[in-house]
């Protein structure tokens, strides 16, 4: 068995025959039941792709289900205030997909009339869409001949074939798009990519797949070479920085102090609590003596947190703590909003804030 070379990407039609004749029965034997799979609606494929980028099936599931119940159609979503689709999105993670659709709604309705496009440039030309989102959505919907590559797709066939090209450089991803693209079933396009992303999810998985149950073990350039656990690779180790925040639940009876997130950060235009960060861990001394959390003190000493958690994002780790004070009716809370407790269900919040309301305060917690 041999290792491909780069120079040697030219599949042959016999190998591509029995490889897609592979795929289809495992395929028809093991594919999973879900919603999104009975449809071939660009829109709802559209929110479904979207929603399971970096997400798990499981979790993405019920998320859909509400999102489409909500948004129905493109000109539903259009037409929505961006608060409310992020209420939508709350928990989801990586909000910045949820605002990418809803400005790609807009523009379905002003630049196509509403009508969901159909040629594949077109498609690839809405925000937050990218090459596989459009193959995605061009080949279920459509039945066109574009190969889905994610990241499912990268771990099988660079175990398949034996292929040690970086997955996260550009030539990588031109050698994998160029091997998936030759491999595509042209006569059946949806069911094949539904397929092999499939195989990388449920058989060819990241952490000791099966191989002895797996019907391509016979001809599979890692498993005869024990390399199994070294494909893909990746060039780029993923840098985390440490952040440390600390939260204030202010109230003043049932008034409640909350703020929206603006700038190039994480949880844009999300809603939080009044925040301290601290480029450092801090301690309730240091914090009592801040210029806002002196003021809400009123000469009090600031108690021990009601809730601590460690925070992990794709390239951050928050560490946070939230402290819960009673105000005075003199104090103000400068740059917040000033809300009924009953109304914070209204406002998408991240899923740091989500969580702290779930241990502390379940009875503010109303999600769609
Ligand atoms: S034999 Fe193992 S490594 Fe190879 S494709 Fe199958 S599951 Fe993946």
């Amino acid at each position: 068995m041999q290792k491909r070379e780069p120079s040697d990407i030219l599949i042959p039609a016999d190998y591509k025959q029995e490889f897609c004749q592979t795929l289809r029965v495992w395929f028809e034997k093991n594919k999973r039941d879900l919603p999104w799979r009975d449809t071939n609606d660009p829109y709802r494929i559209w929110i479904s792709e979207i929603i399971l980028q970096q997400t798990r099936v499981a979790q993405g599931f019920d998320y859909y289900v509400r999102f489409i119940g909500r948004f129905p159609d493109v000109l539903s979503l259009a037409d929505a205030e961006e608060d409310e689709v992020l209420k939508y999105w709350q928990g989801l993670g990586y909000y910045s997909r949820a605002r990418n659709l809803h400005q790609a709604a807009m523009t379905i309705k002003n630049q196509f009339a509403g009508q969901f496009p159909v040629a594949h440039k077109e498609v690839l030309s809405l925000k937050g869409v990218g090459d596989y989102t459009a193959a995605a959505i061009c080949s279920f919907a459509y039945g066109a001949p574009y190969a889905v590559v994610d990241g499912n797709v990268y771990r099988f066939l660079s175990r398949l074939l034996g292929i040690d090209e970086p997955i996260d450089s550009v030539s990588g991803k031109n050698y994998f798009a160029s091997l998936a693209q030759q491999l595509l079933d042209l006569e059946s396009p949806a069911l094949h990519n539904q397929a092999i992303m499939e195989m990388g999810a449920l058989q060819c998985v990241a952490a000791s797949p099966c191989c002895t149950q797996c019907p391509f073990a016979n001809r599979c350039f890692a498993y005869y070479h024990s390399t199994v656990d070294q494909l893909p690779v990746k060039i780029h180790k993923t840098k985390t920085r440490a952040r440390y925040f600390a939260y204030f639940f202010l109230s003043k009876g049932d008034a409640l102090y909350i703020q929206k997130r603006t700038g190039k950060d994480v949880w844009k235009n999300l809603y939080e609590l009044p925040l301290v960060e601290t480029e450092t861990p801090v301690d309730e001394a240091f914090l009592a003596d801040c210029e806002p959390v002196m003021k809400w003190l009123e000469g009090r000493v600031l108690p021990a947190p009601l809730f601590q958690i460690k925070h992990v994002l794709s390239h951050q780790v928050i560490h946070a703590s939230f402290y819960e004070l009673e105000l005075s009716g003199d104090v103000s809370v400068e740059g917040a909003r000033e809300i009924h407790k009953a109304e914070l269900e209204n406002y998408p919040v991240s899923r740091l804030i989500h969580l702290f309301l779930e241990h502390c305060h379940p009875e503010l917690l109303d999600l769609p």
